[in-house]
């Protein structure tokens, strides 16, 4: 697979779901991928990546944001509170909200540096114990609790186990989203973004097949 062919299928599951062109932004899941490869899809015409780890991405975007204009980058991956002001001033996103701790540390950081990313609540929609991100039956609470915090809430975004059908969990978040009033999903990776973008996703984080299998494992989703 080739971005151009990740594009093309993007568009076509956007008229399947009778949704508006251009409507699903694709984050480029560039984790652990040599500089090369992320470096041919900027020239490709990307602009919006995600990465995982916050001491990754510090080593290797400050000189591509340099030379490509209009990079959008997004933080995916668990968010460690000592880490908040890096990833506060390198992501144009953090869609890895997870608990209250983090919610405070990124309203005071925010009141301090002036601005904010913008933010996606992770909701664990599969319940797993090993998985970061708030349980469903608490997702209403605490996205209330973000916004009283005056935080700039956009959307949910989440992981579904890898043994279920992740349409179900598409289609908790995009319920927990439409009673919270918040329009971003970030839903769907490699194997499954054609159906989040039918359930309404408006976010796919695709990695492996844009930018073929991950070289090196990576171990855990720490920020
Ligand atoms: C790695 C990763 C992806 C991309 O996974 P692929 O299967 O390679 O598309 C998406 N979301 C998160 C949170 C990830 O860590």
């Amino acid at each position: 697979m080739s971005l151009s062919d990740i594009t093309s299928r993007i568009a076509a599951a956007e008229v399947a779901a009778g949704r508006a062109a251009g409507s699903v932004q694709l984050v480029a899941v560039s984790k652990v991928q040599p500089n090369e490869r992320v470096a041919e899809v900027l020239v490709q015409g990307q602009r919006c990546f995600g990465e995982n780890r916050v001491q990754e991405a510090a080593g290797k975007w400050p000189e591509f944001i340099k030379q490509f204009e209009g990079v959008d980058l997004h933080l995916i991956g668990r968010l460690q509170s000592n880490k908040a002001r890096q990833a506060m001033e390198l992501f144009d996103s953090i869609q890895s909200v997870d608990r209250p701790k983090l919610a405070q540390t990124l309203a005071r950081l925010a009141q301090e540096l002036g601005r904010c990313p913008d933010l996606f609540v992770q909701v664990n929609t599969g319940e797993e114990a090993q998985k970061a991100g708030i349980l469903p039956g608490d997702a209403d609470g605490f996205i209330a609790e973000c916004r009283a915090l005056d935080l700039p809430v956009k959307g949910l975004m989440c992981i579904p186990p890898v043994d279920e059908e992740s349409s179900l969990h598409f289609a908790l978040l995009a319920k927990i989203a439409k009673r919270n009033d918040l329009s971003g999903l970030s839903m769907g990776m490699s194997g499954d973004f054609e159906k989040a973008i039918a359930l309404g996703a408006t976010h796919v984080r695709v990695g492996s097949a844009i930018f073929g299998e991950r070289v090196k494992p990576v171990a855990g989703n720490e920020g």
